[in-house]
């Protein structure tokens, strides 16, 4: 298994910004530290150039995201300030779901310890998602001729909206969702399946509704790839998340993703999403334990 990051590219934010940054880097430290992969297969990925960019997003966008021409209101809507390793971050970001894909492509499973940005739309980002790297990296496989077919399984407990508007004319790429119906953001779009789940919801029924949620997703999707998004914010005891799915549920949550994907023969690139609990080490051990089952595939 091949594992790639980015958090090296560090962000200038604000005193008391609220965005979980040391979660990177920490998850990096714990997956290094527990040796689930050899040294060489925990790397920094190729940063996705522009043309690769905008295989999902509009040039004029990707442009003035590198040049920093983004304007005050589309910056606040980002959630971070511009700068350039916002700007790089980004990049090896979307380049580490790539690589992710062509790892799985290769060995059936590959990882990207960030990405999973999937509030940027087309030509705006949003909810701190700059380049949406799931529909970059789909469309930059088929672009290589590596795959015809993809399915997103995007289990954070916000809704992929920007994948969904992206690729929504796009019959090649199916989005699934699996989300808080009363969450941000509160204006949905349509995914090809959305799964919409009431506030404060358990490890059961959400169990239940993921399972038939996978099970309608990869029949009609018919892909040669997964990508999955395993948002740590279901958890109960994120500040974002509404829900109530506990570690272990979560770790359930991988599982059944995991058999789905083995059992149809599908090669997975998995991304990490959100998560924003309130104790950051909760966060760290939902992406940790994501990962380490991952390894044991
Ligand atoms: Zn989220």
């Amino acid at each position: 298994m091949n594992i790639f990051y980015s958090d090296t590219f560090v962000l200038p934010l604000p005193p008391g910004h609220r965005f979980p940054m040391a979660k990177y880097a920490l998850l990096r430290e714990r997956v290094a530290a527990a040796k689930l992969v050899d040294p060489n297969r925990l790397s920094i990925p190729a940063a996705a150039d522009d043309a690769t960019l905008a295989l999902a997003h509009s040039r004029d966008y990707v442009e003035r995201v590198a040049t920093g021409a983004l304007t005050t209101q589309e910056i606040r809507r980002i959630g971070f300030p511009w700068s350039p390793q916002m700007v790089e971050r980004s990049r090896r970001s979307a380049g580490a779901t790539i690589a992710a894909c062509t790892a799985a492509l290769e060995a059936g499973v590959g990882v990207n310890l960030a990405g999973g940005t999937h509030h940027a739309f087309h030509d705006a980002g949003a909810g701190y998602c700059v380049f949406n790297d799931s529909a970059v990296a789909a469309r930059a496989l088929q672009a290589m001729g590596r795959i015809k077919r993809a399915v997103i399984i995007d289990a954070d407990v916000h809704q992929g909206d920007g994948s969904a508007a992206i690729l929504q004319a796009d019959d090649t790429i199916f989005t699934f969702s699996i989300h808080g119906a009363r969450n941000f953001p509160f204006r949905k779009q349509q995914s090809d399946l959305d799964i919409e789940l009431l506030d404060e919801t358990p490890d059961d029924p959400y169990l239940d509704a993921l399972e038939s949620g996978l099970r309608e997703a990869l029949e009609q999707s018919r892909p040669d790839l997964a990508l999955y998004l395993a948002g740590a914010d279901p958890y109960y005891d994120d500040r974002l998340g509404r829900l109530a799915v506990t570690k272990g549920g979560l770790a359930e949550r991988d599982r059944l993703v995991f058999s789905y994907c083995r059992r149809a023969g599908l090669p997975i690139a998995i991304s990490m999403a959100g998560g924003y609990a309130r104790t950051i080490s909760d966060t760290v051990d939902i992406h940790f334990q994501t990962v380490a089952l991952a390894a044991d595939l």
